[in-house]
């Protein structure tokens, strides 16, 4: 019987963060700032703003993040940002107009390709060439916190794990101070991924990356694409309950807690959870592994910013 709820002894000094995405319209505002409130309740170490394909989403990304900040004193809101499609000096004033909102914590990516993930990548002309650049580049405009990617299970275009773990080298080399990772299912990936990065001389955190399965179909399509694995125990656990919302979002609880226990007997701290804006599968998580939930002045802003 797998087991999905930690001891109160085991639970001590775990850490959880959150990754949110900018609303497209009103009503998905509302939603985010509904969840981030609900969420608050287990008082994220930080939570992170994604920035879009190609910085589409600039403007929302600022002002989602300003939001967070300052009417909902989630004051270590990170912005991702992306080296795709801007020069150097246009990266650097994004970086600007971030720290003016009150960032002091960057996730530093190079970003997909502007012909979609799949086609080769290009950097801008007078942009920086990867994300290794990109740190550099945060690291000289101010004392930053910078996050930076990681792949347990590879990145697609790399040739193999070891290129990748030099990549995530040259970044930490040029300041990366934390890693989160793309999501995966298989903790034996996770674990044999996070020794081959301690033999490589990095000591940084690396984070696991955790999404509870809200839509399977829609998660084995996104993992396809960016080099994930779900594994057919997850899809057999998941695949039959389509049309029982109920069960499936208790299943695919128990498969996100279950995660996240193992990983905590494994000695991981800290955890990043792919959100999706939505609060009730991510709180049932939380609540299940044994998180405790805290009254918080940034739970009380956060609530307050939701309904203003
Ligand atoms: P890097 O770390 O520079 O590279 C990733 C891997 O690809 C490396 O290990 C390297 O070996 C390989 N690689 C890179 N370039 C080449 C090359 N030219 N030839 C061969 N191999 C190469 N995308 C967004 O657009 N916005 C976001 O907000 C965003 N947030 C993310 C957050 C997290 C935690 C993660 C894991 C991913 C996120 N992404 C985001 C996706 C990311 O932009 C893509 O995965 C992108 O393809 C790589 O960016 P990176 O910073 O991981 O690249």
């Amino acid at each position: 019987m797998p087991i999905h709820t930690l001891y109160p002894a085991e639970r001590g000094n775990l850490t959880l963060s959150y990754e949110y995405f900018p609303p497209k319209t009103d009503e998905m505002e509302t939603q985010l700032f509904k969840t981030v409130a609900e969420l608050a309740v287990f008082s994220p170490a930080f939570v992170t703003v994604t920035y879009g394909a190609g910085g589409s989403t600039k403007a929302r990304s600022l002002t989602t993040v300003r939001r967070m900040i300052r009417e909902t004193g989630l004051a270590n809101t990170a912005a991702h940002l992306t080296c795709v499609g801007a020069t150097k000096s246009e990266v650097d004033a994004v970086v600007a107009d971030f720290a003016a909102c009150g960032v002091r914590h960057f996730v530093a990516l190079r970003g997909d390709p502007q012909g979609g993930i799949g086609s080769a990548y290009t950097p801008f002309p007078g942009g920086y060439e990867n994300a290794a650049a990109l740190v550099a580049g945060i690291r000289a405009a101010g004392d930053f916190e910078i996050s930076v990617s990681a792949y347990p299970e590879k990145h697609p275009e790399s040739p193999d794990v070891a290129a990748d773990i030099d990549t995530l080298k040259r970044k930490v080399d040029n300041g990366a101070t934390r890693a989160l990772t793309q999501f995966f299912f298989d903790n034996d990936d996770f674990e044999r991924y996070l020794e081959r990065v301690r033999r490589a001389g990095i000591t940084i955190p690396v984070v696991p990356g955790i999404l509870p399965i809200n839509n399977l179909a829609q998660v084995r399509k996104f993992a396809g694409l960016c080099g994930a694995r779900v594994p057919d125990a997850v899809i057999t656990r998941l695949i039959h309950l389509d049309e029982m919302p109920e069960e499936r979002i208790k299943e695919a609880t128990h498969i996100a807690a279950e995660q996240i226990v193992d990983l905590a007997r494994r000695g991981l701290r800290d955890f990043h959870l792919y959100t999706m804006n939505r609060s009730p599968l991510i709180e049932a998580v939380c609540d299940l592994v044994g998180f405790e939930r805290q009254a918080s002045a940034a739970r009380d802003n956060a609530a307050a910013g939701a309904a203003a």
